[in-house]
């Protein structure tokens, strides 16, 4: 057995449907690199000074694909 996932996510910015990352699984760094482009981004929908992982989330969709 594999034992890498044949799933990834991609995880897009919701303001300009950029590609952020594609990743197993979100951890702090991929997190940082979402907060980072978000602020960046969103003007209009200026993130929290310290945002909860759900306000992050709540901007950015995550599309399940499959490994090539
Ligand atoms: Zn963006």
């Amino acid at each position: 057995m594999p034992d890498t996932p044949n799933r990834l996510f991609e995880v897009a910015c919701k303001g300009c449907g950029q590609v952020l990352v594609t990743v197993e699984h979100l951890r702090d760094p991929e997190i940082a690199v979402l907060e980072d482009h978000l602020r960046a981004c969103c003007q209009s929908e200026p993130l929290p000074d310290a945002p909860l992982l759900a306000e992050i989330m709540a901007r950015v969709p995550v599309t399940a694909v499959d490994r090539a």
